[in-house]
């Protein structure tokens, strides 16, 4: 069984009485409309935890005013359906007026990580999911809280918040989930049309040919320019970055030093997508 759980009070008494049976309790925050990514967190949650506790919350201040907060699915039923079938023991269903309650104004900015890639072309987005991931882990206050490397930048953003803070919760990062072609599962691919699926498993295959480029030795600042400009040739009309950084740090990279990963922002039509790959 499922809980779904909408008030703060119901959710600290349900975390309380597991912890006071001796159970370790994991968190997966997501914004919902789930697929096979969210879904393995969940799988891969209940192999280090007793209990699993996926939280559904469209964050409003993670958008920024012209990005696709308004369209963004909320498939509820389905999502708890989906979280039925894997068993979940509850869905945290926060309202907007328990995130953000009357008179908010705190924000929590984790300063170097969250600047540069998704921070520059998404100005305010890291200091959003930073105060509501925060907010998150004070509600549920979970041993263990998974995150998707799909989102690499987020899951660098999270440790460090955590580590800064002295939050006692163990962050995982779990390797992304693909279509058998290698677009990462995304809940914003269902935006695309059908011309836009077909090109968009290119964004990892040039992260692929650019990491290849770069281990044979190619200069990293040719390797980038050319993905970049095979990105365009394949049909993404913009591309907010493709840089290589260190894996732990995020520190930009000009000659390649392992461990590092290459991330990549990029559009079809309306649509951004990202992803990353570790070389
Ligand atoms: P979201 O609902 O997009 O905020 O994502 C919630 C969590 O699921 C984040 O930790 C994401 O990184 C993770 N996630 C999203 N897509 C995938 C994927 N394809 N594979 C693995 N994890 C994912």
């Amino acid at each position: 069984m499922t809980l779904e759980i909408t008030s703060l009070a119901t959710m600290r008494a349900t975390v309380h009485q597991w912890r006071a049976a001796g159970e370790r309790i994991a968190l997966v925050p997501t914004m919902g409309a789930l697929h096979a990514g969210h879904l393995a967190l969940v799988k891969h949650a209940q192999t280090l935890a007793d209990r699993v506790i996926v939280s559904i919350f469209v964050n409003p201040a993670q958008f920024g005013p012209n990005e696709d907060f308004a369209r963004y699915p909320r498939p509820l039923a389905d999502d708890l359906a989906a979280l039925r079938s894997v068993g979940a023991d509850a869905a945290w269903l926060p309202e907007v007026a328990t995130m953000y309650p009357q008179g908010f104004t705190t924000t929590i900015h984790v300063a170097g990580v969250s600047e540069g890639l998704c921070g520059t072309s998404r100005p305010g987005h890291f200091d959003g999911v930073a105060t509501v991931v925060a907010k998150l882990f004070l509600q549920v206050q979970p041993d263990i809280a998974l995150f998707g490397e799909k989102d690499y930048q987020q899951l660098c953003v999270i440790k460090r918040l955590v580590n800064d803070l002295n939050l006692n919760i163990k962050v995982v990062g779990v390797p992304t989930i693909r279509e058998a072609d290698g677009l990462a599962l995304s809940s914003r691919n269902r935006y695309l049309s059908a011309d836009e699926r077909a090109i968009a498993p290119h964004l990892q295959a040039v992260l692929q040919e650019t990491a290849e480029a770069i281990r044979i030795g190619i200069p990293v600042a040719a390797a980038l320019a050319r993905g970049i400009e095979t990105l365009r040739a394949r049909g993404f009309a913009r591309v907010d970055y493709l840089e290589l950084r260190g894996e732990d740090s995020l520190a930009s990279q000009e000659s390649y030093t392992p461990p590092a990963r290459l991330l990549c922002a990029a559009w079809l039509g309306t649509t951004r997508l990202i992803d990353n790959l570790k070389l």
